[in-house]
């Protein structure tokens, strides 16, 4: 078993973990460098470790390297054989160094050189580290002959494959070993590295690339006083990037890192110059993408994050946009270094919930979703709407992105429309007012309590029945029926106008008709109209009474027969019916009681009253409906007789005189009996004034009393 070693190869993998203690000599130094194939077996063979010179070595990800048995790279018949000798190995009872025939994912079969040793795996438990390089490319330079023993003669090889450019020196910087890359390079390039061979002095090559104008002459400079400072035991190494600017073509980066090597006295060192213009180009880019993303992340209105969960459930941070100090004020630095500073500033009512909600989504990965409150600094609260997706990250760990958004406005509007739809389904269901929502095809889809009661209908009746339905049997105000796509809410579906204050009765079910004072209002979305709600309310009673009073302002109260003014108005219309249709007859009966006075006299002013009452009742009796009886004033009346002529009004007015003087009118305990005089008046296109008519049938009942009363005489007529 090889002895414990004194140096520690700072190297990283491709997971990222540390490199364990590694072998001693100046070929450790190389080893930092990411160039030789570096792998780390558990004792059943198995991948613990692979970085990236190895994974290029044999063209597989680390990822799938990772866990599986070393076999895998050797040709197959090879895998017992091998498998027994690492066992031997890490028992310390064979060694691992030589040449393995193995073979590249692609399948092409090649050669490694490699050198094992045994170190403590992260068990503890001994694990073979292995170092591997091409042998092709190792052994054409063993052809150079530059090596005698077997393993200085792999050494070198490995040295030569190395894709850097390597050279060391010794304690007075002289150059004392170059490898290939080193010699390719200052083949390929003039100046600097031109001057840099086995024997040159380090120091003074660069001296001569600043003066070349190549390098910066201060990088030169530093260079040169920090090579000193290794040489003289002040410091173990030193890492500097300067760019090289070519006569022709574009500027280029390298990266030279100088270290002593251990143990070496007098002091020797190693240089590694690296071409590093991609990877430069590559972080620059990086540099330039991050910077963009933290400036559209900052011009976010919330706040952008990615976290890693370890296996262990652990997590924390990876990045978190500047969103985090306006949202929750707290500086995205304190939620680095711990991201229970986030969690001081959530409400502690919401606490629970949100432990809860994270832990659930940490078991379970895949999306996280909540909304919880949290208080600013300032005392203020806000509502947080938090989202996150997961993916699998590396090495068994799980990345969470998401965002976090301020809230607190569309809560607030969400609860203000809450409240107001309350209002409405409060005002809805308690208005006096009966409200029935209609679909675009005229279907009722909401009806409120008011509009049950008034239509004596429960909702499910109502339900999905038009307004157009004829079992609603709709009427206008004239009492005419009103067809269905009259109905208010029709005309506002069709036309998607507001129709104000139509009157219309419909017939509940229980046989009531009500009479209804029904507004339709178009609802639009979107500049669309939507549905259409109809309001109504129940005016049966006031429209009775309004007919009743009009009934009670056109009738006499005693004789129940129309009073003067109702008279006038339909004489008027008549009139005016003349005027447009000459051709048309009107007629009008004054009639005048005869003697009444004596019969207040003799029997009494009730009697005379029953008279009045009796004379008019036969007046009502011998004129047709479309005739209109009216008490004049006292004991006159007038009749108004449409498309009635002279001669057949005579006859009417000497067949009522004759009703009325047969008639046998009750009083009290008797009965009495009276005649009247009629006068007869045509109405004429040539009136112009209604009073002209009015005069005749007074004049002609003037006659009819100058001719012994009980008598008719028709106006335009002899005595
Ligand atoms: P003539 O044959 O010339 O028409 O004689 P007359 O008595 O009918 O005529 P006059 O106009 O002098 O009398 C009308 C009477 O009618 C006078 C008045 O007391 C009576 N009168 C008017 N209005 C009413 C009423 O509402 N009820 C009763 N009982 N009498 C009334
Ligand atoms: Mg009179
Ligand atoms: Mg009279």
């Amino acid at each position: 078993m090889k002895p414990a070693t004194r140096l520690y190869v700072h190297g990283t993998f491709a997971d990222g973990s540390a490199l364990p203690p590694g072998p001693p000599a100046w070929l450790e130094a190389v080893l930092r460098q990411p160039v030789v194939g570096i792998a780390l077996f558990d004792r059943e063979g198995r991948y613990l470790l692979a970085n990236a010179a190895y994974c290029r070595l044999y063209g597989h990800d680390a990822a799938d390297l990772l866990g599986s048995s070393f076999v895998r790279v050797l040709p197959p018949g090879a895998a017992t054989a091998a498998l027994e000798r690492h066992r031997r190995f890490l028992e310390g009872r064979d060694e691992f160094d030589g040449e393995w025939h193995v073979r590249h994912r692609d399948g092409t079969p090649f050669t490694v050189l490699s050198a094992s040793i045994r170190v403590p795996g992260p068990d503890g438990r001994p694990a073979r580290l292995t170092f591997a390089v091409d042998a092709a490319v190792a052994g054409r330079h063993a052809r150079h002959g530059e090596t005698g023993c077997s393993t200085d003669h792999r050494l070198a090889s490995a040295f030569d494959s190395v894709s850097a450019q390597v050279c060391v020196l010794d304690a007075s910087a002289r150059i004392v070993a170059v490898n290939r890359a080193w010699r390719d390079f200052a083949a390929a390039h003039g100046g600097r590295l031109d001057e840099v061979r086995e024997g040159a002095s380090y120091l003074l090559a660069c001296a001569q690339a600043a003066r070349s104008g190549a390098t910066d002459g201060a990088e030169a400079a530093r260079m040169a006083r920090l090579l000193a400072e290794v040489l003289a035991g002040q410091r173990t190494q030193f890492e500097l990037e300067y760019a090289c600017e070519p006569a022709a073509g574009e500027p280029r980066w390298f990266a030279a890192r100088i270290s002593r090597i251990e143990g070496s006295e007098p002091p020797s060192v190693v240089v590694v110059h690296e071409d590093i213009t991609a990877r430069r180009h590559a972080s620059e880019a990086h540099r330039r993408e991050a910077a963009l993303l933290a400036d559209l992340a900052a011009a976010l209105p919330g706040v952008m994050f990615r976290m890693v969960q370890q296996r262990d459930g652990r997590w924390r941070f990876l990045y978190l946009s500047r969103g985090v100090e306006s949202l929750l004020g707290t500086t995205t630095e304190a939620v680095y270094s711990d991201h229970r500073a986030m969690w001081a500033r959530v409400a502690p009512a919401d606490r629970a919930a949100l432990d809860a909600s994270v832990r659930a989504a940490l078991a379970a990965g895949g999306r996280w979703e909540h909304e919880y409150r949290i208080v600013t600094p300032a005392g203020v609260e806000h509502w947080i709407h938090a989202k996150a997706a997961s993916q699998p990250g590396e090495g068994g760990t799980t990345l969470w992105s998401g965002f976090l958004h301020d809230i607190t406005e569309r809560r607030r509007v969400e609860a203000e429309l809450r409240a107001s739809e309350q209002t409405f389904r409060n005002l809805f269901q308690t208005v006096p007012q009966g409200v029935v929502y209609h679909a675009l095809d005229g279907r009722i889809t909401a009806a409120n309590p008011a509009a049950e009661r008034i239509l004596g209908r429960s909702l499910a009746q109502l339900l999905d029945h038009t307004s157009g339905d004829p079992q609603w049997r709709a009427l206008r105000e004239d009492g005419t029926p009103l067809a269905d796509t009259d109905h208010p809410a029709m005309v506002a579906l069709r036309t998607g106008r507001a129709v104000d204050n139509v009157v219309m009765g419909v017939q509940r079910p229980d046989g009531r008709r009500v009479w209804l004072l029904v507004s339709a209002m178009p609802v639009r979305r979107d500049g669309a109209l939507a549905e259409v709600f109809a309001s109504f309310e129940d005016i049966s009673e006031r429209l009775e009474l309004a007919r009743e009073l009009r009934r009670q302002a056109c009738t006499d109260e005693l004789t129940g027969v129309a009073n003067r003014r109702r008279f006038m108005e339909r004489l008027q219309a008549e009139h005016e019916r003349l005027l447009r249709h000459p051709h048309l007859q009107c007629a009008l009966l004054a009639l005048d009681i005869d003697h009444f006075k004596q019969v207040n006299d003799t029997h009494g002013h009730a009697a005379g009253d029953a008279v009045l009452v009796e004379v008019a009742r036969a007046m009502r009796l011998a004129t047709r409906q479309q005739d209109l009886v009216a008490r004049w004033g006292g004991e006159e009346f007038m009749i108004l007789l449409p498309d009635t002529g002279r001669a057949e009004a005579t006859a009417l007015a000497q067949r009522l005189r004759r009703q009325v003087q047969s008639a046998r009118i009750a009083h009290g305990a008797g009965v009495l009996g009276v005649t009247v005089s009629i006068g007869v008046g045509a109405l004429s296109s040539a009136d112009d004034a209604l009073e002209h008519v009015l005069r005749r049938a007074d004049r002609a009942l003037y006659r009819a009393k100058s001719a012994g009363r009980n008598a008719v005489a028709a106006d335009g007529e002899p005595a």
